[in-house]
């Protein structure tokens, strides 16, 4: 046993499309520790969805499949599963008591025609089978628990009566309402303006801590990782490229497509909020892999400015570098 919480071992996920198959995940590995927060970063396009919903068994079976790879969750009652194998009714029981998940519109997940606290409540029905009663008085306290103001009024209230801030808050109160151990978050705070951006990071930094969650952060915003990362898991393609732990990653990138990312920070830490100034973007010339279409070898190749014929001959193994680093580059010694 590898004492993880989520060990992912060579994920395949691919989709039938009417331009053929489409490889959108192509033998991943992750790891999360408990209490791990874990943050999964590359541009659009890249996988991490795909990935995430992957682990969720979210994948719509009419359209896609996990083509291999296994899922290995271990709950709390310290039994490993493999959750590529479950079927779909033990998959429910787990998805939102054990895993919980949420999303960057909360607007999708929410249900307009019923008030907050009675949606908050209702997975606390659900999974633990909690009388009307209490699982109102659990919806209470998960809303003072995200910091909603005067939540006995605010539970009453319906998803659009808040701003989007708050719905986010919603979301988190009403993912984590059966304390999960592993809480995926998928862009939660894209949506929101960098104020409030921020204030959502510190909120999950300090539920993940009060909970002892498992995290795996989901954005496409390398900025956003320091204030909540331990980890970070570079995503290109469908492959990861470089792991790291976040201020190895931050100050001391090793593939070329890490530092291009990060040449391409907009600042959202306090440094920059305080001196009012946004970082322009730079971007990283030419565009995401076309999936239907891969290069050969690498495929950051096309775009990467120290790329040589080599990295055309064939995809690079993703190697350890450090103690627990990995990097997916054949000339990262060189490049140093
Ligand atoms: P990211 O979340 O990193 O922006 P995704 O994981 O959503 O990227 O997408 C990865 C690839 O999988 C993309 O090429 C995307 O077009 C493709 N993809 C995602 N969902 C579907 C789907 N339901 N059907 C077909 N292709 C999909
Ligand atoms: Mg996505």
């Amino acid at each position: 046993m590898s004492g993880a919480l989520l060990d992912i071992r060579g994920l395949v996920t691919e989709f039938r499309t009417e331009a053929g198959l489409l490889h959108a995940v192509k033998g991943v590995d992750l790891t999360i520790a408990p209490r791990e927060t874990l943050a999964l970063v590359g541009e659009s396009g890249s996988g991490k969805s795909v990935t995430s919903l992957s682990a969720m068994r979210l994948i719509p079976e009419r359209v896609g499949r996990i083509a291999a790879g296994e899922i290995l969750f271990t709950g709390r009652d310290g039994q490993t599963r493999d959750l590529a194998k479950l079927d779909q009714r033990q998959m429910s029981t787990l998805r939102g008591s054990e895993i919980a998940m949420i999303f960057q519109e909360p607007m999708t997940s929410l249900n307009p025609a019923h008030r907050i606290g009675v949606q908050i409540a209702e997975a606390a029905r659900l999974h633990e089978g909690l009388s009307r009663k209490a699982a109102h008085a659990r919806a209470i306290e998960m809303l003072r628990l995200v910091e909603i103001p005067e939540p006995e009024r605010r539970a009453e209230a319906y998803p659009h009566q808040l701003s989007g801030g708050m719905r986010q808050r919603v979301m988190i109160a009403s993912a984590l309402v059966c304390h999960p151990a592993l809480l995926i978050a998928d862009e939660p705070t894209t949506a929101l303006d960098s104020t409030v951006q921020l204030q959502i990071l510190v909120l999950l930094k300090r539920l993940q801590e009060e909970f002892g969650m498992g995290v795996l952060f989901i954005t496409h915003n390398l900025g956003v990782v320091a204030e909540i990362a331990d980890r970070v898991a570079v995503m290109y393609g469908g492959r990861i490229v470089e792991d790291a732990p976040v201020a190895e990653i931050l100050t001391q990138p090793r593939h070329p497509y890490t530092k291009g990312l990060l040449g391409s920070v907009p600042r959202t830490d306090h440094a920059a909020r305080a001196g009012g100034s946004r970082e322009r973007l730079a971007q990283i010339p030419g565009s995401m892999v076309d999936p239907f279409h891969p290069p050969p070898g690498c495929d950051f190749a096309p775009r990467c400015a120290f790329a040589q014929p080599a990295c055309s001959a064939a995809v690079p193994p993703l190697e350890p570098t450090s103690r627990g680093s990995h990097v997916r580059c054949i000339r990262w010694r060189e490049i140093a």
